[in-house]
């Protein structure tokens, strides 16, 4: 059987390097163009960063790939990199939709050039749904996105849809529902959730700080999302997923999961702004600020998964106090 070629932009992110990972052990071949200097340490910590089956390249600009699809023609392109973070998409929203919505335009356009029969992966984000829609929503629900991320993703998904539709390329969007691990940065919730009660728990301190803990979210587990998205990648034809789990957990699950991770018990206390969680001894530790309220923060929005029940039947799907606990095992680790 010939060996597959994927070629995975955004390899050193979170949802690249798990995928790299499992295209790995299913023997593909992968070209994964970086920047100048990457961060490796997902790679490293994957133990996949000396892999033989991954080619390294740098490219300068988003140009660059014109000439690495025209000379890998890869079997599968995964278009992972993008400014994945919501907030910090209104600080510089030329710049997201110049990265998250041009450079797509730009790699669709080379690959009916240069590799017409190599299939796309877009990753869109359910930040494109219109934020008053019932639950839950389905894909070809209306879009209305009102963060500049959204936008910039809702264009790009448009654009993969037109060489679908018009140009016949095999392209998908996978519109992802928020998805955490071990890998995911600092700077979203989960992981300062899970860093911040296993530090409370090894050796006390601050408590742990918090917006709306009654907020809540539709939450995977990235590692089961790659195999979904390699799924949609197999099929016979080329459509659009919601990639969801259809289920809601608050803030408040996800500190209630992490700290019974640890066997520590806390009790919740007060109401509004004053709620906060005590341990045994009586300290405080988790408290609010109002500060880390977030304006959509009573947007309670689920994905409809239908169309991907299949592929979670192949592949068993982690409960989310499960990977709650194994984020924040591996938290606790890290202190030692
Ligand atoms: P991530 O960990 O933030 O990784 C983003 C990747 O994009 C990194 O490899 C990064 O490369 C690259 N990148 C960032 N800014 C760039 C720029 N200006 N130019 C070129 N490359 C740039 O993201 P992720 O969580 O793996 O998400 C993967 C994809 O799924 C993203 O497109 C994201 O928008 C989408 N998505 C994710 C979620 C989620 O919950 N994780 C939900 C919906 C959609 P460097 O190492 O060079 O910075």
């Amino acid at each position: 059987m010939q060996t597959k070629t994927a070629l995975i932009t955004g390899i050193t992110g979170q949802d690249g390097s798990l995928l790299a990972k499992h295209l790995i052990n299913l023997g593909y071949r992968i070209i994964a163009p970086t920047r100048k200097n990457p961060d490796k340490s997902n790679l490293n910590n994957l133990g996949i960063i000396d892999s033989s089956l991954i080619e390294f390249l740098i490219y300068k600009q988003f140009s660059d790939f014109e000439a690495i699809i025209a000379q890998h023609k890869p079997t599968e392109i995964y278009h992972f990199a993008a400014m994945s973070h919501v907030g910090q998409s209104h600080e510089n929203p030329a710049v997201v939709f110049d990265v998250n919505c041009n450079w797509t335009l730009e790699l669709l356009a080379s690959v009916i050039k240069n590799s017409p029969n190599s299939k796309f992966f877009f990753a869109s984000s359910c930040e494109i749904y219109r934020n008053d829609l019932p639950s839950p929503v389905r894909e070809e629900d209306e879009k209305r996105p009102n963060n500049p991320y959204g936008i910039s993703k809702l264009s790009a998904h448009q654009m993969v849809d037109y060489y679908r539709l018009v140009k016949g390329l095999f392209a998908c969007n996978g519109i992802l529902f928020n998805h955490e691990s071990e890998l995911r940065p600092a700077s979203f919730v989960s992981k300062k959730i899970c860093s911040n009660v296993a530090r409370l728990v090894k050796s006390g301190g601050k408590p742990l700080t918090l917006g709306n803990i009654e907020a809540k979210k539709d939450w995977g587990y990235a590692p089961d999302y790659i195999k979904i998205i390699h799924e949609i990648m197999q099929q016979k034809n080329a459509q659009n997923y919601n990639v969801s789990t259809n289920k809601l957990y608050s803030v408040k699950d996800m500190v209630n999961a992490a700290f019974s991770a640890l066997n520590y018990e806390i009790s919740w206390q007060g109401e509004g702004i004053k709620t906060h969680a005590i341990n045994s001894a009586g300290d405080t530790v988790v408290s609010i600020n109002e500060k880390y309220f977030r304006p959509l923060d009573n947007r309670f929005l689920r994905g409809d998964n239908s169309k991907i029940k299949q592929f979670m039947q192949n592949h068993s799907q982690t409960p989310f106090t499960q990977w709650v606990k194994s984020m924040t095992l591996n938290e606790y680790k890290l202190l030692n």
